[in-house]
């Protein structure tokens, strides 16, 4: 078998010596044997450093025929195969003896004689080779020959000699002198072993050498903890002075670890990063768009929305569907056109965007648009087209057909949407040329509807209501709903539009079920419907009844009515508080109805102040889910919210899917009142379902830490979003997100819930870009909290000053009305990226500003219709002030209009004084260009500016849009706020130039 030597070092790591005998450390005397008794003899000495030591001497150098043995006690021989023996001594000098006889010598004999047990005695084993067994004649390195007065001058050798194997239980060692002048001073016997190492991902336990000095012991290696086998299996072998060599084989971190402290340890990677294959490499920080689940990943997960294909690397980053093709022209020439585009752009960060054209001809009828035939030509081809046009030819004369041009990538048959697209309308023989402009919110087709409520009900029609798709993708046009008899068929099914998410159907049989289904329409046409939902209209017998309850309160005045109004209001929370919210069964089966809305009036639903409970611990009860801990994992903390750390983490209640959530938590050692501020705002939002409002999981208030479960909002605050993304986004992006505040606020105020802190900082926005309302917390409203400056205490409670409305400031007035105002404060925010209102004025002056009727100026490229609708949110007198609702359509027709938002010449308002606009400073005020690029937040380009040499005000002021772009500035919206500096400080140059003429 082919042994695969892989090169490596086996670290210097000394051999262990195991002693088994030491003359040295001997405390009495030795009493080893002699033969004869004329010979050796044992003698009290010192040791080089002056230590007593026990020695063997023999001198009978003038006397010839010498044979004088010594023999040691019976050493054992435990587990040693091969015996290591150390002897210090001196050796007189012969030629130094005046006189001495030829037979002086200078060297002895060592032996060694194997025994089971220690049976030698006087004559046994006899004294020569033979039982003995010679081992070496040893000579010195180096005689001494000198007197002096005080004694021998000794030079003492050390020799080492090895012998074996050796089999038996123990041996005694003998050392014979045949006719010198010598003595034996130490005499150490030994084996030794190679140590337990770590080494190369290994390790190797001790392991004794072996019976030859050649001899190599194979030792088998185990792996460190998450370490694996390269191939082979790891050897190292242990020669015969204890050393380890020859390595085979070798073992690495497997895939999730990696090896620290000099290879002796695998380590999981820490979350945040992997490792994706066995070997040296080190743990990767996970590519953008990813992240891990758990520590020791060998592979970061796409975040939400993000894919990767089976080819992807794995360190690259995740990547997205493409945004919609743009710009498509279309240019018609009898029964063929030519359709030409430009690419996404958004490329979802991939190379691979590929087009398709999807063709439907569309008859006379409204909405009847089928797929084309076969029989129409696409040159290149219809599908998987890498250039931006295609030739279509073979189209029926005189005939409406609409093109959608899809841009696919590698990822998009991963993702649950379908792929964006731009269409276009033509018309065979109609000779033109068109330009089709698109806008991100046209793209992509609305998500399902996912729940009906039936509002009310008679014997003849159903009054249902349902909230916007999580997803709108666009402005909402329109809803379809489809129903039928749950006894007929899906083909006898009727269809209803409405403009509103509530419709009457009317026309029904008594005391049947229907089938319903509805679905949201954008430009970019239907979305899915939603899944099927049953109810029931009332039987005769069941309106009779309910006619009868209501007759008392009927024939009453219209003031009565009123009374009937608020009383079913106060009934129903009653009835509900008693309740605990738990639903009865409704008459139907579950599926049937979701809402029993019985004779209550249609749409009643309001908010309820938790701290109107007695006991607001009941409130949290009836509003929140509890959710067990164990569904709950944490996983990273992502800021620091009024009460404790908010983090983020999974949520899996049994039988639903796993999903991302908010988790904010309580801080141990709080008070009961800090613990009751804490979960009201769970109460408060437990009560909300809205897509634009942040949606509450539930909470955890049974285990500690106690927490708060909220939908994850991928992107966090609104005002940091902007700030980081500023000049990133188009009008149509900025007013879509301000058109979900609108409709979050208009839901909250339809409940009669105002909110007193709508800013930018608490709108939470997610990876679809939806902004969400958030922040129902009560506690910084409350006197005592002094860490916040944002919050200025005023009678009664603490106040957002720039946020708040004049009549909330003076008498506390906090209304649906004062939370417009907020509103215009935040479309401000949103226009300007982040920027602070007012600036660095102080709270009185925006006071006094606005006391005089000042407002803030449109943000740059702000369109002057948006300035507007802030000016009318900014009305004195709160009546004058637009309703939430009346803000969303404004905005919808914006986005339907997008023509409307070119305008940016600043209206002038007869009543409202713009203040002095100071998003552009005035340059004079600062000394270089470093500071100015500072204060207009564009200080990241100071060494651009410097490396291309534009350092002083008079060079700067001459920049063009080609200079900008020259020293680096790639973002447009950056691009865009230079040159409008640039121009303003141009502007400010003139004017004091002509002051100074
Ligand atoms: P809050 O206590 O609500 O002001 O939250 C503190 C910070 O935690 C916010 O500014 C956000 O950055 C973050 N945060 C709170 N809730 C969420 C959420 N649902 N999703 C993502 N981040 C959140």
């Amino acid at each position: 078998m082919d042994i695969l030597w892989i090169l490596w070092i086996v670290p210097t790591v000394w051999a262990v010596e195991e002693m088994l005998m030491d003359s040295t450390t001997a405390t009495a005397e030795l009493g080893w044997t002699v033969n004869p008794t004329s010979g050796w003899e044992e003698v009290s000495g010192y040791d080089e450093n002056m230590n007593t030591i026990r020695t063997y001497q023999v001198c009978n150098v003038f006397e010839s025929s010498q044979n004088n043995w010594v023999r040691t006690k019976y050493i054992k021989r435990r587990g040693a195969q091969r015996i290591h023996v150390e002897m210090k001594f001196s050796v007189r000098d012969c030629s130094s003896i005046p006189n001495v006889p030829g037979s002086c010598k200078e060297t002895f004999n060592l032996y060694y004689y194997e025994s089971d047990s220690d049976s030698a005695n006087k004559v046994s084993p006899a004294w020569m080779e033979n039982p003995w067994i010679k081992v070496d004649t040893i000579a010195a390195d180096e005689s001494f020959s000198q007197v002096d007065l005080g004694g021998r001058v000794m030079k003492i050798n050390t020799e080492v000699r090895s012998f074996g194997p050796v089999s038996r239980s123990g041996f005694y060692l003998a050392f014979q002198d045949y006719g010198s002048c010598m003595s034996l001073i130490a005499v150490r016997v030994f084996y030794r072993k190679c140590p337990r190492i770590i080494t190369n991902g290994a390790i190797f336990q001790e392991t004794l050498s072996g019976a030859e000095s050649t001899s190599l012991v194979a030792a088998r290696g185990v792996c460190v903890p998450n370490g694996e086998e390269v191939d082979v299996p790891i050897k190292l072998y242990c020669n015969g002075d204890g050393e380890w060599m020859v390595p085979i084989g070798r073992c690495m971190c497997k895939a999730g670890h990696e090896s620290v402290e000099n290879g002796t340890i695998c380590k999981a990677c820490p979350s945040g990063s992997f490792k994706p294959t066995q070997g040296d490499d080190s743990c990767l920080h996970c590519p953008i768009n990813s992240r891990t689940t758990s520590e020791g990943a060998t592979t970061c997960v796409c975040r939400n929305g993000y894919y990767r294909t089976d080819s992807d690397p794995v360190d690259m980053p995740c990547t997205t569907i493409p945004s919609a093709p743009q710009n498509v022209i279309s240019s018609v020439n009898e029964t063929s056109l030519m359709l030409e585009w430009k690419p996404p752009r958004e490329a979802g960060g991939r190379e691979d965007v590929v087009f398709n054209v999807i063709c439907k001809s569309c008859g006379a009828g409204r909405g009847s648009c089928t797929r084309c035939g076969d029989n129409v030509q696409f040159v290149p081809r219809q599908l998987g087209l890498t250039e931006p046009r295609v030739y279509i030819s073979d189209l029926l004369s005189h005939t409406q057909y609409t093109f959608e041009i899809q841009a696919v990538n590698g990822v998009s048959d991963q993702s649950p949407y379908s792929p964006q697209f731009s269409a276009v309308n033509i018309t065979t023989n109609q000779a033109e040329r068109k330009e089709h402009s698109n806008e991100m919110w046209t793209e992509r087709a609305p998500s399902a509807v996912s729940i009906m409520h039936q509002v009310s009900r008679s014997v003849d029609s159903i009054t249902l209501s349902w909230s916007q798709p999580d997803q709108p993708n666009g402005v909402i046009l329109d809803y379809e709903l489809q129903y039928y008899e749950k006894e007929q068929s899906e083909y006898n099914s009727s269809v209803i539009k409405s403009q509103t998410n509530t419709v009457v159907i009317r026309g029904l049989k008594p005391g049947t079920i229907y089938v319903f289904q509805v679905r949201a329409r954008t430009v970019a046409g239907f979305g899915r419907y939603s899944g099927k939902m049953y109810f029931q209209t009332m039987t005769e017998e069941e309106y009779k009844t309910s006619l009868q309850e209501k007759l008392p309160l009927i024939i009453g005045s219209a003031a009565a009515g009123v009374v009937f109004l608020i009383a079913v209001v106060v009934i129903v929370i009653v009835c509900n508080r008693r309740r605990g919210f738990e639903r009865t069964d409704s008459e139907y089966t579950d599926k049937l109805q979701h809402y029993t809305s019985g004779h209550m009036t249609p749409g009643m639903k309001i908010y309820i102040d938790p701290f109107t409970y007695e006991d607001p611990n009941e409130a949290v009860r009836e509003f929140a889910k509890e959710i067990d801990i164990s569904s709950v994992k944490i996983e990273q903390v992502i800021g620091a919210g009024e009460f404790g750390e908010v983090c983020s983490g999974h949520l899996k209640l049994p039988g639903k899917r796993e999903i991302f959530v908010a988790i904010k938590t309580l801080k141990s050692g709080y008070t009961e009142k800090q613990r009751r501020d804490f979960l009201s705002e769970a109460s408060i939002m437990g009560q909300f379902d809205h897509p634009n409002v942040i949606h509450l999981e539930g909470v955890v208030t049974k285990s500690s830490p106690v927490m708060i479960i909220t939908e994850f909002m991928e992107n966090g605050s609104l005002d940091s979003f902007l700030r980081q993304n500023d000049g990133q986004f188009t009008v149509i992006q900025l007013v879509g997100m301000l058109r979900g505040i609108a409709a979050g606020m208009k839901y909250l105020s339809d409940m009669n819930y105002v909110h007193r802190d709508l800013a930018a900082r608490n709108i939470l926005v997610n990876s679809n870009l939806v902004c969400k309302v958030s922040d129902f917390g009560l506690s910084r409203f409350l006197e005592d909290d002094t860490s916040d400056p944002t919050y200025t205490s005023a009678l009664g409670g603490k106040i957002p000053i720039r946020w708040t409305a004049p009549e909330a400031i003076q008498y506390r007035k906090f209304t649906s009305a004062s939370d417009v105002w907020s509103y215009g404060i935040v479309m401000w925010e949103v226009m300007s990226y982040g920027e602070r209102p007012y600036w660095d004025m102080t709270n009185q002056d925006v006071i006094n500003a606005i006391e005089q009727d000042y407002r803030l100026p449109p943000p740059m490229d702000c369109p002057s219709a948006l300035h507007q609708l802030m000016l009318d949110c900014w009305q004195k007198d709160r009546n004058n002030r637009p309703k939430f609702g009346q803000i969303v359509n404004t905005l919808d027709k914006m986005i339907r209009n997008p023509n409307s938002l070119k305008a940016m010449t600043p209206l002038s308002s007869g009543v409202h004084l713009p203040l002095l606009d100071r998003s552009v400073p005035d340059f004079s005020s600062f000394n270089t260009v470093d500071e100015w690029l500072d204060a207009i937040k564009m200080g990241q380009y100071k060494q651009n500016f410097t490396s291309a040499e534009f350092t002083s005000f008079d060079v700067v002021s001459q920049m063009t849009m080609d200079d900008i772009m020259r020293v680096g500035v790639t973002l447009a919206g950056h691009q865009k706020k230079i040159l409008n500096s640039v121009q303003m400080m141009r502007a400010q140059m003139n004017q004091i130039q002509s002051v100074e003429v």
